[in-house]
């Protein structure tokens, strides 16, 4: 029995490929064109109910330290899932989204990992072919969703598996 429903859930990814936007559009169903890094707050949170139980998703977005490297064990520390975005139109960020994920991988055992391929609204100029992650996620036993910040498509499933994933544990 869990005395807290409430779970840490990471967002990590290259600068650039949406987390921020994710991360809004998920907590407050909103969506700005420019997303200000994050300032001051850690990260939003979002109640969902799954099987009428009440949880508490923390989902924390970083202020940018991707951008040089630079993410503290601290960021990832008491996290019980990691949401490892790429960009669907940009091949090099599915590749950095798999260095992430071999870190997770190899460093903890007990994160619910997932990975997202956003913008998905941008599905003409697409470089990165859904089948080939999809193989890959099943491979790695990962939750996997083509999600769009923009439109909302994908991240509300995606957040409903991984919360329903997490009341399992
Ligand atoms: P972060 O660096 O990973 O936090 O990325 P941001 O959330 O700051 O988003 C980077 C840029 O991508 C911004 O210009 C957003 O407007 C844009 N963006 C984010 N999500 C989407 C999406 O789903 N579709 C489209 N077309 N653009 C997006
Ligand atoms: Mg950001």
């Amino acid at each position: 029995f869990r005395k807290t429903n409430q779970h840490k859930v990471v967002l990590l990814g290259e600068s650039g490929v949406g987390k921020s936007c994710l991360a809004l559009r998920f907590c407050k169903d909103e969506f700005t064109g420019y997303q200000e890094p994050t300032i001051g707050v850690s990260f939003l949170t979002k109640s969902m109910v799954i099987n009428d139980t009440q949880i508490k998703l923390q989902i924390w977005d970083t202020a940018g330290q991707e951008r040089y490297h630079s993410l503290t064990p601290m960021y990832i520390r008491n996290a019980t899932a990691a949401v490892v975005v790429y960009d669907i139109t940009k091949k090099e960020t599915l590749e950095k989204a798999k260095d992430w994920i071999y870190q997770l991988l190899s460093q903890t055992s007990d994160v619910l990992i997932a990975i997202a391929g956003n913008k998905y609204d941008l599905t003409d100029v697409r470089e990165v072919d859904k089948e080939e992650v999809k193989s890959y996620a099943e491979e790695n036993r990962l939750i996997f969703y083509e999600t769009s910040a923009k439109t909302g498509d994908g991240v509300v499933p995606l957040f409903s598996e991984l919360a329903n994933n997490l009341c399992m544990i």
